[in-house]
């Protein structure tokens, strides 16, 4: 059973953040950190720990991240200019918080990869 992280808190309101974005399925907030003058995290209000735990039963909410980081973008203006989508999974993906969160991140040009 996979364990509640503070992104649980976030969601509830019961520490803030730079909420942007919320519904019955899907919350997004500023990075507290960004990398990037556009830095979101997009996370499903269902706790799954990482990418590995995406069921078949998840692919509907899966696609609503998606749908949000779409929209947000455009909101921040870097639809057209472009932007990055990113899952990190695990130790060598660079997750700290297991509850899949997309990263969207943009606003300057960002090469081809962030790192390896
Ligand atoms: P990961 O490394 O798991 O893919 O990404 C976790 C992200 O959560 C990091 O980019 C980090 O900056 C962000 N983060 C960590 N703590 C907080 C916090 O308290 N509030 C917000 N808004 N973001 C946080």
């Amino acid at each position: 059973m996979a364990e509640e992280t503070f992104f649980r808190k976030i969601i509830n309101k019961e520490i803030p953040s730079d909420m942007l974005y919320q519904d019955d399925y899907v919350t997004a907030f500023r990075d507290i950190s960004p990398q990037a003058p556009t830095h979101i995290l997009i996370i499903p209000n269902k706790l799954i720990a990482t990418a590995n735990d995406i069921e078949t039963e998840d692919e509907v909410l899966i696609g609503k991240l998606y749908t949000a980081a779409k929209k947000l973008a455009l909101q921040e203006g870097i639809a057209e200019s472009g932007y990055r989508l990113i899952m990190n999974c695990n130790r060598d993906g660079g997750q700290e918080v297991y509850h899949i969160h997309l990263h969207l991140v943009g606003g300057k040009p960002l090469g081809r990869l962030i790192s390896v």
